[in-house]
This record gives structure tokens, C-alpha cells and sequence, in this order.
């Protein structure tokens, strides 16, 4: 069996463009509008000579959802479910978010190793992952997906225990 890895997060933080990085596909849809990834997508990716599944995930959003938004939020629980770690993708521009604490708040009681990536951080410093400790998943990894700075170390991390 391959390690699995979850992308998980909000809509529009940029984890189907991690997805299409980290599987060199065109398989996610990578839109400017949020959320329009409604099924899980699965890839696969090699670090290395090592190879890996990523499942890509709608946007995840656990309380007070109903209707398509609801699936979206099963479709993440369901990837958690399947991984062996998740990533869990922030957004440095947006900066930290009430949606980001609540699925932190999830994510630390899912019983998964969880690496916390902040995305959209090319040209940005240390300081733009401060205020992302308080999720309490531990170092935030500043990342750019778009970019590919930092994509290798995360998935080491997520894959360093399988
Ligand atoms: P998802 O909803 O989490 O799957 O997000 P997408 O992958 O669809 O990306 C949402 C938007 O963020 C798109 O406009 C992407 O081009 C943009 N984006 C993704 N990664 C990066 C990044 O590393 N840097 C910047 N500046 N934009 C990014
Ligand atoms: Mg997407």
C-alpha cells in the first residue's frame, strides 16, 4: 500500500493547484472561484524514488453546512478518513480565518499526522506564518504552490513516518 496523503482546507487556499504540483496532472480543476472541486480527486505523486497517493478535497467547511457546501465537507472527512497524513493548506494572503480554527480544531482531534502549509507565501517572510501557530498543529510551513518553493519539504514531512 502507498502512504496517502489528504489536501485539506477551506475553498481557494490552493490545494488543487498543490494537487496538480504534486501530481504534474491537469486532473483538479484549479478555478478563481471557490469550492469548484466537488468530488474527491486522487493522484499520484513521487518524492524521490518514492511514490505516494494525494487525494484533493472540495473545500472543507465541518459546521453549519447544508446542501452542496455539506457534500463538500463529507468529501474531506472522507479523504481524512483514507489518508495515513493530511495537509492541511492555509492562505497567506487571506491570512488567518475563523473557517481555518474550526477545521484546525477538527483536524486535531482526527488521529492523523496533519503538516500545516501556509500557501501563497512566494515573496512573503517568516513573519506571514506567525499568526498561524495558534492553530496549535505545530510549525507552519510557508509554501507557494503556484511557485513549487517549499512543496518538496511538506510532503517529506507528511510522509516521514510511513
Ligand atoms: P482550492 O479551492 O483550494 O482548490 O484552490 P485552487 O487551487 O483552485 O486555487 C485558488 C486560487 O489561488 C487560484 O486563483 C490559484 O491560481 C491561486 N493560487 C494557488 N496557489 C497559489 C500560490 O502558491 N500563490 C498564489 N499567489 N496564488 C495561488
Ligand atoms: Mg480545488
Amino acid at each position: 500500500m502507498l502512504p496517502v496523503i489528504a489536501l485539506v482546507g477551506r475553498p481557494n487556499v490552493g490545494k488543487s493547484t498543490l494537487f496538480n504540483r504534486l501530481t504534474r496532472s491537469r486532473d483538479a480543476i484549479v478555478a478563481d472561484f471557490a469550492g469548484l472541486t466537488r468530488d474527491r480527486q486522487y493522484g499520484q505523486g513521487r518524492v524521490g524514488p518514492r511514490p505516494y497517493l494525494v487525494i484533493d478535497t472540495g473545500g472543507f467547511e465541518p459546521i453549519r453546512t447544508e446542501g452542496i457546501v455539506k457534500a463538500m465537507a463529507n468529501q474531506a472527512e472522507l479523504a481524512i478518513e483514507e489518508c495515513d497524513a493530511v495537509i492541511f493548506v492555509c492562505d497567506a494572503r487571506a491570512g488567518l480565518t475563523p473557517q481555518d480554527s474550526r477545521i484546525a480544531d477538527f483536524l486535531r482531534r482526527c488521529g492523523r499526522k496533519v503538516i500545516l502549509c501556509v500557501n501563497k507565501a512566494e515573496g512573503l517572510s517568516d513573519i506571514a506564518k506567525a499568526e498561524f501557530y495558534e492553530l496549535g498543529l505545530g510549525e507552519p510551513l510557508l509554501i507557494s504552490a503556484a511557485h513549487g518553493q517549499g512543496v518538496r519539504d511538506a510532503v517529506e514531512a507528511a510522509l516521514a513516518d510511513f
